[in-house]
């Protein structure tokens, strides 16, 4: 894609510094008398992109289509660049939108699907050939602008949606779910020139997706999502990083679950063992998750004695090993999991070094900073 500076670097959608560019106050939406939305309240910085990730179902196509008023909110309000929109039509919001299903009109070329929203703008003729050629330009299809739609595969049609979401230069780009529909390899280039473009143009961004990899790698902050609440917002780091709760944890990566008990001095016991963890606000006594990513999980030839006294370490059996290409995931045993098998990820070199192979007794450490604790799902309220 070519570099255009196709948005005044001083535009400022906000009218106060500080302010946030998209407020969302206590949004409820019900359908008939299912909740969809339970009392969401987000505030969207000028120019993040944000993702809404969650399973299906948990809210997040009705949570974008209130912020456009596609379907207006049952209670709640919805403030943009400081204007309260909450009970605007999409026609009176400034927004662009891109769809999982491109939605170009099948009887247009692509010229004149990108030159549809521009046509009411008070924009000249001319002005509006100049416009959609530096779009085509921008998506990196400069010689596409006479084809129709069926005319270009997927991923093409998808930048020509694209196109045309910002073609008037709207303050808020909202994307539906834009790259689902496309095979695996064209998503992932996409995925790198959609956010390079949102970087060059500086577009708030809200982006629907149920692909975690694509929220971490594209995201400047997601929004979990799950029942029609928030579970979390935060940097993809911290979201995997420095999960909120078990529900987190397990739905972004894997995530081993250990039913543990907090001990003295906040250790978790695992049957007659203790391990130390990373800090968490648990009593003594109360049943926990011990959860750790498989990828976390150190591994030692059998018979390792930490030189200091780290008791963190445990004598497992391999009792599985699979090559997944640039590491191999290893199932471990100890009676003490019960019959939890625990994941890890161990690179090829450590397998090698270590001369790990199914049915071999090894000595795992969990790293202290790395073992975290969660509510059990069943002592939640
Ligand atoms: P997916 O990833 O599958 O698209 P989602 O997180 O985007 O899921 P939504 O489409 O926002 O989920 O739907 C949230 C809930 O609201 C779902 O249980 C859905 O069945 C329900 N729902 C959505 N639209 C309507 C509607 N028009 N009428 C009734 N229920 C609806």
């Amino acid at each position: 894609m070519k570099h255009f500076d196709v948005r005044t670097p001083a535009v400022t959608h906000t009218d106060a510094p500080g302010q946030f560019y998209l407020s969302i106050e206590n949004l409820w939406k019900a359908f008939g008398g299912f909740l969809a939305l339970k009392d969401i309240s987000l505030d969207i910085n000028e120019g993040e992109f944000i993702c809404f990730l969650g399973p299906s179902g948990c809210g997040k196509t009705t949570l974008l289509r209130a912020i456009a008023g596609l379907d207006l909110q049952t209670r709640g309000t919805v403030m943009q660049a400081g204007k309260d929109i909450s009970n605007l039509p999409p026609s009176e919001r400034d927004f662009g939108i891109v769809f999982q299903s491109y939605a170009l009109f099948p009887n247009l070329t692509i010229e004149k699907n990108i030159a549809f929203g521009l046509e009411n703008t008070g924009r000249s003729k001319p002005e509006i050939t100049a416009r959609v050629a530096e779009l085509l330009e921008l998506v990196g299809l400069p010689e596409q602008g006479k084809k129709y739609p069926a005319q270009l595969s997927g991923g093409q049609q998808q930048r020509i949606a694209l196109a045309r979401a910002i073609a008037t230069k709207p303050g808020l780009l909202l994307l539906d779910e834009p790259l689902s529909a496309l095979d695996a390899k064209v998503r992932v280039h996409l995925r790198h020139e959609i956010k390079e473009l949102q970087r060059k143009l500086g577009v708030t961004t809200v982006m629907v997706t149920h692909d975690q990899e694509e929220a971490l790698s594209m995201a400047d902050r997601i929004v979990i999502m799950n029942h029609g609440v928030i579970e979390q917002v935060g940097a993809p780091t911290e979201i995997y990083r420095e999960p909120a709760n078990l529900f987190v944890a397990d739905f972004i990566g894997e995530m081993n679950q250990i039913p543990s008990i907090v001990t003295e001095g906040g250790r978790l016991s695992v049957g007659e063992k203790s391990f130390a963890c990373h800090e968490h606000g648990f009593k003594d006594g109360e049943p926990v998750i011990a959860a750790v990513r498989p990828e976390d999980v150190i591994p030692h030839e059998f018979g390792y004695v930490s030189s200091n006294n780290n008791d963190n370490c445990i004598e497992v059996l391999l009792h599985q090993m699979e090559f997944l290409g640039s590491f191999w995931r290893c199932r471990l045993q100890n009676e003490r999991f019960g019959d939890t098998e625990l994941f890890a990820d161990f690179s090829i070199n450590a397998v090698r070094r270590l001369d790990l192979g199914e049915g071999k007794n090894m000595v795992i450490e969990l790293p202290t900073d790395r073992l975290m604790a969660f509510a059990r799902p069943e002592a939640k309220a």
